[in-house]
Formats: C-alpha cells, sequence, structure tokens
C-alpha cells in the first residue's frame, strides 16, 4: 500500500477525538498530490461533510472563481483543512481536536511538499503558525518556515460576510502566483 493510500485509510478510520461520532464523511483533501501550491481552510462545513470533498460549498465556489481567475484550478492545487471532520454548527475547531488532526495534515503536506501553502483564515494560521498571530495583521505578507513559504488570508467564507475582504484576498492569492510562475 502507498503512504498515500495508508494515510487516507487512517483518516476514515480516525477516532481521536469526537467529532468522529457526528460526522458523515472523513473529508481528507484532494487535488494535485504533486501540486506546488496547497491550500489550508479550517473544517468541513455542510457540503463538505455530506460529500467528503473539501471546499465545496458557497466559501468552495468562491475559491474556485479566484483558483480559475488566477489561471489555477483545482487540479494545480492540493486543498486540506486543520480538521477533517465537521464541527457542530460550523463553529471553530477545539484545540484537542485541532491537535490529534494535525499530524495528518503535517504528512499530507510532507507528501505533497508544495513549495507554498495558503492559510485560508485564522485557523490555520494559529495551527500551522502561531498561536497568537492574528489573520488581520498577517494576511498578505510571506512567511519563511523552511523549506515552505506560507501565505495567510483571508477565508472565503469571511468575504461572502465582507465584501471588502475580496480585493486583499485577491490581491494576496496573485502573491502567490506571481512568486511560482513569474518568479517575483
Ligand atoms: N470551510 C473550510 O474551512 N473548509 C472547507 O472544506 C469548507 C468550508
Amino acid at each position: 500500500m502507498s503512504e498515500w493510500e495508508q494515510l487516507i485509510n487512517e483518516c476514515k478510520k480516525c477516532e481521536k477525538c469526537s467529532l468522529s461520532k457526528t460526522r458523515t464523511n472523513v473529508v481528507v483533501g484532494e487535488g494535485n498530490i504533486n501540486a506546488e501550491i496547497m491550500f489550508v481552510g479550517e473544517a468541513p462545513g455542510a457540503d463538505e461533510d455530506a460529500t467528503g470533498r473539501p471546499f465545496v460549498g458557497k466559501a468552495g465556489k468562491l475559491l474556485d472563481i479566484a483558483l480559475k481567475s488566477l489561471g489555477l484550478n483545482r487540479e494545480s492545487c492540493y486543498i486540506a483543512n486543520i480538521c477533517k471532520c465537521r464541527p457542530e454548527n460550523n463553529r471553530a475547531p477545539h484545540d484537542d481536536e485541532a491537535f490529534s488532526c494535525l499530524p495528518y495534515l503535517e504528512r499530507q503536506i510532507s507528501l505533497v511538499s508544495p513549495k507554498v501553502i495558503v492559510c485560508m483564515g485564522a485557523t490555520p494560521l494559529k495551527y500551522l503558525i502561531d498561536k497568537k498571530a492574528q489573520i488581520t495583521k498577517l494576511r498578505g505578507q510571506w512567511i519563511s518556515k523552511d523549506p515552505r513559504l506560507f501565505m495567510p488570508t483571508f477565508h472565503p467564507a469571511a468575504l461572502l460576510r465582507d465584501e471588502t475582504k475580496k480585493l486583499p484576498f485577491w490581491e494576496d492569492l496573485k502573491k502567490v502566483r506571481d512568486k511560482l510562475y513569474r518568479n517575483e
């Protein structure tokens, strides 16, 4: 069995936290397993829980539009979340849930080995970079954690609630595209 198959099987059987009791599907992640860009969100919502696929609801549609306008698509990225199971009422994951799930994401990161990881929202910033970091202060700024670069930006769901976040989100993603494809 390949390392990926092993990882997917482990995720699907996981009962390390109580989110396993209420989930319909484990949302492992999807996309190009050799991608240079990885997008990390918070946790599945209702649509993702129902389908087992990340970012397929309203926020996901917005992400797809942003990807498309940058010349990217789901096949050129890998998309995952801090937690692989849905927290009830779409609340943010608790520390114990995030910390029990993180080793899976860390294995995905080392298998994909992306050059850039886009942290979408406060939750991935908190668990991948710094517990105290604030998305409003750090978004749009490169963070280097050898061998990878991290770009914190808003979560697409935040754009649905607050239109003024659309432009900065778009600018942050343009920085990612320019770094990878225009050597800037
Ligand atoms: N929000 C997230 O953070 N992740 C998803 O997969 C869907 C919505």
